[in-house]
């Protein structure tokens, strides 16, 4: 993909009304200009989405909801559709991401039905991928990631409302990034896959986002890798200013 980027900010479980200031700060800081060269999504926690949606009315900024259920309504106390993220403006929805794979026990299919419930929904599924260190240690990281990315992609999903983010499981939160070789040829594989599933010309315009521990100072090494189309980041998306050295090395 030669498009511009896509940086999304996850901010996971973090975040009061009062972080909103940092959501204005970086609406000042990315003007027009910079917006044609970067498309910016933040997906703060659900608990701020609808404060998110005012603030970024009008402006350059997507927001993003963290997870959806995988059905559009119905009797499940606590969670929240896809179809009601789309209702509040949301536009993206991060799905399957490694602590609700970990910390909730989803599965591919569990995936597969949520991203299927965001496509139905007309939002971007943001399918997240990655293999933990152990499985990399002994040689499976690409088996894992491409078993993943078979298991979590519905078949009847349009290409276009699909990005992947490739996040080691390892390199998540901990400081701790893949080499540029290592991500060069993780993200080759997953093209590949892409490729094959969506035939040459629609798997190539499948946004493929490295996530792991990205920040101001590897974020241009590791955008300028081929077949990376973004970044998905954790921790450095919570301040504009951590944000912002993300999003300057590309404008
Ligand atoms: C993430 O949780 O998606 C992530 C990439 O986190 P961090 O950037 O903090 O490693």
């Amino acid at each position: 993909m030669s498009q511009r980027k896509l940086i999304v900010g996850n901010w996971k479980m973090n975040g009061l009304s009062a972080q909103m200031v940092e959501l204005m700060a970086l609406i000042e800081r990315l003007d027009d200009a910079a917006a044609n060269k970067v498309k910016v999504v933040v997906c703060p926690p659900a608990t701020l989405l609808a404060y998110a949606g005012d603030v970024l009315e009008d402006t350059q900024i997507d927001f993003g909801a963290q997870d959806c259920h995988a059905k559009a309504s119905g009797a499940h106390t606590g969670d929240l559709s896809a179809v009601m993220f789309a209702d509040m403006g949301a536009k993206y929805v991060i799905i399957g991401h490694s602590e609700r794979r970990a910390n909730h026990g989803e599965s591919n299919d569990a995936v597969r039905a949520k991203a299927m419930a965001a496509c139905e929904a007309g939002l971007m599924a943001i399918i997240c991928v990655g293999e933990s260190e152990a499985q990399r240690d002994a040689g499976q990281a690409e088996c894992i990631v491409l078993d993943q990315i078979s298991g979590s992609l519905p078949n009847e999903c349009a290409p276009q409302h699909i990005c992947i983010a490739y996040e080691p499981v390892w390199a998540i939160g901990t400081g701790r990034t893949p080499s540029v070789e290592d991500v060069r040829a993780m993200h080759l594989s997953i093209r590949g896959a892409l490729r094959a599933r969506f035939g040459v010309q629609a798997g190539d315009g499948v946004a493929v986002l490295y996530g792991g521990s990205v920040n101001g100072k590897n974020a241009a090494v590791l955008l300028a890798v081929e077949n990376v189309d973004g970044a998905l980041v954790g921790g450095a998306s919570l301040t504009a200013d951590s944000f912002m050295e993300i999003i300057s090395t590309q404008l």
